[in-house]
């Protein structure tokens, strides 16, 4: 086995030794009578605490994230959705103009996004036939100032997770940064890589509350890391990345575990349901088997039959010109209701 690379040696410079804005809640955290530190309005006449500024560090929620996740609260970071992870994970890392990525299309469309934004090389390797890691091809491309490894499983639009043992020996032998994000995980049989953390302290997994939890709207994603890079994280993020409303509705929906488990189980049997009541439809030619809560399917004519149940109101995802994915639609699954007309209307459409 290789030696495991040393991740500080990835760091920007600059970002090692930046020394991050104090705010008013850091330089004084505790229990106060009176706050006049931090130049807020003192009238809090909604009795909700909206007129303070929020905890910086969401101390309560990542207490509750660890109970949950079995990880130690500094080894979390929260994001205003995994994208701010993602952003500030290329802040770190990646020197604009220089520096480079690796996706592994058809993949999560936000990497190549977040790299142009900050203008870093994506370097891309398809993912194999049956949308596995083309491990010995990433290990190839892995020069040239290429700083940081995207994975994504189960994989966003095949809906399949990757296997285990591509992972472990892409953790074991990739020069750089290797990110997971697991933003369906809930969905999957398989285990979080979050437990490894401590083993690959090059390893940074992505979760999200946007899925499972069903709160896509708040915006909190979450990552975790070695405690050092949970700091480097902390250290240029905004100080105030997620809002007051924003914690006090997810300390709300943590206490709900039980609830999201059985949407998780419905929503599974649900993706059962439909991709049994889809094999039937004419024109459908493929369903993907998923780790996730949607299914990737090919179909005749994707194109044509996605734009004519738009017409009807119904909206699904069009994937028919991705790579390895043509003629494919990725359908979200919905209620019980809405997975029938759905069905419905593509057998309508396909006479
Ligand atoms: C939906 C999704 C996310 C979630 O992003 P948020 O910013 O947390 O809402 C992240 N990664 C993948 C692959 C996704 O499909």
């Amino acid at each position: 086995m290789a030696n495991l690379i040393n991740w500080m040696d990835y760091i920007r410079p600059h970002i090692l030794n930046l020394k991050p804005y104090a705010s008013a809640r850091d330089e004084f955290s505790g229990d106060a009578k009176v706050f006049l530190d931090a130049n807020e309005n003192p009238f809090d006449e909604e009795h909700n605490g909206w007129n303070r500024y929020p905890d910086p560090h969401q101390k309560a929620i990542k207490a509750k994230i660890s109970q949950l996740k079995s990880v130690d609260a500094g080894e979390i970071f929260l994001g205003n959705g995994s994208d701010e992870a993602i952003d500030l994970l290329f802040r770190i890392f990646c020197e604009p103009g220089k520096d480079a990525v690796i996706t592994c299309p058809p993949t999560y469309g936000m990497y190549s996004v977040s790299a142009s934004i900050h203008n870093v090389r994506n370097v891309e390797v398809p993912l194999t036939e049956d949308f596995q890691l083309d491990v010995e091809e990433i290990l190839k491309a892995s020069k040239n100032g290429v700083k940081m490894l995207f994975i994504c499983s189960p994989n966003n639009p095949t809906g399949n997770s990757l296997r285990q043992d591509a992972i472990e020996k892409l953790l074991k032998e990739f020069q750089g940064i290797v990110i997971i994000d697991e933003a369906y995980i809930d969905f999957s049989p398989q285990q979080s890589w979050s437990k490894m953390i401590n083993k690959y302290p090059h390893l940074v997994v992505l979760q999200t509350l946007s899925k499972a939890w069903g709160l896509a709207s708040v915006r909190l994603g979450m990552a975790f890391a070695n405690e050092q890079l949970i700091k480097i994280l902390n250290k240029v993020k905004p100080p105030y990345n997620i809002s007051g409303p924003n914690q006090q509705v997810v300390l709300k929906a943590l206490e709900g575990e039980e609830k999201m488990e059985n949407q998780v189980a419905e929503i599974i049997s649900e993706r059962e349901i439909l991709e049994q009541l889809l094999t039937d439809v004419p024109g459908v030619k493929r369903i993907y088997s998923s780790d996730a809560n949607f299914l990737l399917v090919q179909m005749n004519d994707a194109a044509d039959k996605y734009q004519a149940m738009i017409e009807k109101g119904v909206v699904v995802r069009d994937r028919s010109r991705v790579m390895l994915c043509e003629d494919c639609l990725r359908i979200t699954v919905g209620t019980k209701e809405e997975n029938k007309q759905l069905v419905a209307l593509l057998e309508e459409i396909s006479h």
